[in-house]
């Protein structure tokens, strides 16, 4: 087995992620796998090399180790252009007008790739420029493969990354699942065999809406700075699974057994749940 943290460095890491992260770590462990790091910086006008910096910290403050970093995604430009060629020879890309702003919003948040496109483009037949976005034709997301600007994809290069990397497994927040179905065509699309994907709970806010950079005070520094271990955390999130009966400090290590006994809850971790952090 091999699985991977793929955090985004535009911004800092949230008790929601270090929730994935511990989930996707105890994936990895339980079946004796690898686990890597990359960094998903492939929105340049975003990522800043102090978040990076930032979530490596933050990670091993977890006691969630790596065994390897792989290269960023923004070292990799090339080899996403070359699959993207071999997927415009396929007959599989179309030009899209659709407005820049979309475009960019698009690229920009992982979770805004995979909304539904109403296909506007997709029957037009616009030439393909090195001026226009591109999209994959394949119904209901036609996600982008390239930005108007030139930029590459999110989907793009995490399809191709995890092929390069061989990848496995790959575990990530429950708001990602209607985007399987094309990721696997995706892969298949460019010869390679789909990782194995499952979902986890998202972790929301008092406002109902799931964790972002919003909720400031729920990133790792915030809590930390307010003097909470992270042991303390592991213990909230644990106890939200289900691993623990109440929050008690513990380390991942000592969720292994659980987490190889129970099945992975699906529904979202509400604010309720761990309200003496929101204090
Ligand atoms: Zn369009």
């Amino acid at each position: 087995m091999i699985g991977r943290f793929a955090p985004s460095p535009s911004g800092f890491m949230h008790l929601g992620h270090a929730s994935t992260y511990l989930l996707a770590w105890l994936q990895v462990r339980a079946a004796g796998g690898r686990l890597l790091l990359r960094m998903e910086d492939i929105d340049p006008q975003r990522s800043r090399a102090l978040y990076a910096d930032a979530w490596r910290e933050d990670l091993e403050w977890l006691g969630l180790h790596w065994d390897q970093e792989v290269p960023a995604q923004s070292s990799r430009v090339s080899v996403y252009l070359e699959a993207l060629r071999q997927l415009q020879e396929a007959g599989l890309v179309f030009a899209c007008h659709c407005l820049r702003k979309d475009m960019n919003d698009a690229v920009r948040a992982p979770h805004k790739n995979w909304g539904n496109y109403p296909g506007t483009c997709a029957l037009m037949g616009f030439p393909i420029t090195d001026s226009v976005a591109l999209r994959l034709n394949f119904a209901p997301n036609a996600l982008v493969l390239r930005r108007a600007d030139g930029a590459c994809g999110y989907p793009l290069a995490v399809v191709v990354d995890d092929r390069d990397q061989g990848v496995s497994h790959v575990l990530r927040g429950q708001d990602l699942a209607e985007s399987e179905a094309s990721q696997v065509f995706l892969h298949q699309a460019l010869g390679s065999i789909a990782p194995q994907c499952s979902h986890v709970p998202l972790w929301h806010g008092p406002d109902g809406r799931r964790l972002s950079k919003r909720d400031g005070a729920m990133s790792l520094r915030s809590l930390r700075e307010k003097g909470w271990t992270s042991e303390d955390l592991m213990g909230y999130i644990a106890a939200a699974m289900g691993y623990l009966a109440h929050p008690e400090g513990c380390r991942p290590g000592d969720l292994l057994n659980a987490f190889r006994a129970l099945p992975v809850r699906k529904e979202p971790v509400s604010h309720a749940e761990v309200l003496p952090l929101w204090a």
